[in-house]
């Protein structure tokens, strides 16, 4: 169980938009480092609000794609998760999870997801 990393899409996703505002501040505070030069300090601001203003985006993404998501009781730890795709994992214990029963029993693989891989 302590061997699994992979973390549930919706969390992944969370976690990116999340660390896109922490590098929006970051990028804003390296372009305070420049308010001498005034236009190099405009360019990391607005560097900075951009990546502030594609979290949001990334933020609106999840809501969108959490409607799509296939809401599931973890077999598992019980616990209310979202699945997303053919294979994720849960949000709580991170247990990997199929909605495909021939995929059942194997090795957990993201790449299931893809349609190359459907066909095979
Ligand atoms: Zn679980």
């Amino acid at each position: 169980m302590a061997d699994i990393t992979y973390k549930s899409k919706i969390n992944r996703i969370r976690t990116f938009a999340l660390s896109l505002i922490f590098i929006g501040f970051i990028i804003m505070y390296v372009g305070l480092l420049f308010r001498n030069i005034g236009w190099l300090m405009l360019v990391f601001i607005i560097l900075g609000t951009l990546a502030i203003i594609f979290s949001c985006v990334v933020y609106f993404w999840i809501g969108m794609l959490s409607t799509r998501a296939v809401p599931i009781i973890c077999p598992s730890c019980d616990k209310p998760t979202k699945m997303l795709g053919r294979v994720d994992a849960c949000m709580h214990c991170k247990q990997p999870l199929t909605l495909d029963k021939s995929l059942e029993g194997k090795e957990f693989d993201e790449r299931y997801n893809s349609k190359k891989k459907r066909r095979s």
